[in-house]
């Protein structure tokens, strides 16, 4: 019989990963029974406040004529590696049902776009008779039954390396120029590896986790040159997953929604109605105009050369940005400056005889000039030239989140890539 097995919530910040324990777990069912495919990585709504970093759930496939087998196999998987302050779970879902299915699928959009209860989780369970495994509160079951729930209509792939057992907590020794090498030859079918212009490594994250790096995208025997071409400690082993990483899955559009909540993330798109200002610390903020109303953006320091694109945003600027809403300002991902607006400055009139700038004459009294004694009524008006050209700009390599689409993986004219 074919059964999806989901599981979620095995880390916290202080360490571990539910991909390591997944994949320690997929070694061991395949040695009496079978995976097919690659495991999914599912990531979920980043905005949640409390949960770990990435907010990826696990799930894989299994052939097998022994689910109890299997569940043990799971079972003590779990105890022995999930961090003591995480909060796991395991569902077992039977691919066959499809009004199960339906409803997966259902529970796994909210939980990629907006806010699961535990208790809707527990109804699925109950509803469906669910074998499940749940430890301490088991807020892992959410994670765990929309991973197996969610529909890929656009996917990625991540590879990732797992450290040795007596490496972790330590040092990543990577040698950086071959992780540049590695973006040379597998860009772009191979992204976010590493940021030339932060001079920054990427996919190797500092978190002490048991992951070395990850090496993210659309190619395998890509992704397989770039494993070849980096070098760094011995690693215990790789496993692929397919992923929902990088496809933006997460943005509601603004057509699909009346309102606007925090711990979501939308694409709006609004006249700018403020003139960019910057915070201490180096935080851009602007306002747009929008169905919704009024809308504050932001662009924060880390986002590093992104913000020199806010910076130069004008009142007038016609644009969509993407982006999560929290504390009611949106932290833009992307922008898509669609129309520039003119801009123009008042200056006062040039001297037609000695080509140089009149002076006032005295308020309400209009310009002239001293020399030539020539004067005129008006201020004249010049165009500035705009810094930045119309269409796509995103947040560099070093302050991607996991589920926005890189310009690199979009089918748009007129990007601006930071890479
Ligand atoms: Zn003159």
């Amino acid at each position: 019989m074919l059964i999806w097995i989901g599981i979620d919530d095995t880390d916290s910040r202080k360490g571990m990963c539910t991909t390591y324990i997944a994949s320690l777990i997929i070694r061991e069912i395949e040695k009496n029974h079978k995976v097919i495919g690659f495991p999914r990585l599912i990531r979920l709504n980043p905005n949640i406040p409390f949960k770990t970093r990435g907010n990826g759930a696990v799930s894989f496939l299994v052939d097998t004529e022994d689910l109890a087998d299997v569940i043990d196999i799971v079972n003590e998987h779990v105890i022995e590696y999930a961090e003591s302050e995480s909060d796991p779970g395991v569902v077992f879902i039977n691919p066959e049902n499809q009004k199960l299915m339906n409803s997966l699928h259902k529970l796994s959009v909210k939980a990629l776009k907006d806010v699961v209860k535990l208790d809707e989780a527990f109804f699925i369970i109950g509803k469906f008779f669910i074998p499940h495994l749940k430890f301490k509160k088991g807020r892992g079951l959410i994670g765990a039954l929309s991973a197996v729930g969610m529909n890929l209509d656009d996917m990625t792939l991540e590879l990732l390396t797992y450290r040795k057992r007596d490496r972790f907590g330590k040092k990543r020794e990577i040698n950086k120029d071959s992780f540049f090498q590695a973006d040379l030859l597998c860009y772009p079918d191979v992204w976010d590896t590493v940021d030339w212009y932060n001079d920054t490594v990427v996919c190797v994250p500092n978190s002490p986790d048991p992951v070395l790096f990850g090496l993210r995208g659309d190619k395998l025997e890509k992704i397989i040159l770039a494993l070849k071409t980096v070098e760094c400690e011995d690693y215990d082993f790789y496993q692929i997953f397919v992923t929902n990483q990088a496809t933006d899955m997460h943005i509601i559009d603004e057509d699909e929604v009346e309102s606007l909540d925090n711990f979501k993330s939308y694409s709006l798109t609004g006249k700018v109605i403020e003139k960019p200002y910057e915070i201490e610390g180096g935080h851009v903020f602007f306002k747009i105009d929008t169905r919704f109303g009024e809308i504050t953006c932001s662009a924060f320091e880390p986002t590093k050369q992104f913000r020199n694109v806010i910076r130069a945003l004008f009142v007038g600027d016609f644009v969509k940005v993407y982006g999560a809403m929290k504390n009611s300002t949106l932290n833009i991902e992307k922008i898509n400056l669609i129309r520039r607006a003119r801009v123009f400055i008042e200056e006062n009139p040039i001297c037609w005889k000695c080509k140089k700038r009149m002076e006032s004459a005295g308020r309400g009294k209009g310009f002239r000039c001293r020399e030539c004694k020539t004067t005129a009524n008006y201020k004249i008006l010049r165009e500035i030239k705009r810094e930045i050209e119309e269409g796509f700009y995103e947040v560099p390599p070093v302050a991607r989140r996991h589920l926005s689409k890189p310009l690199v993986r979009m089918n748009v004219r007129n990007k601006h890539i930071f890479r």
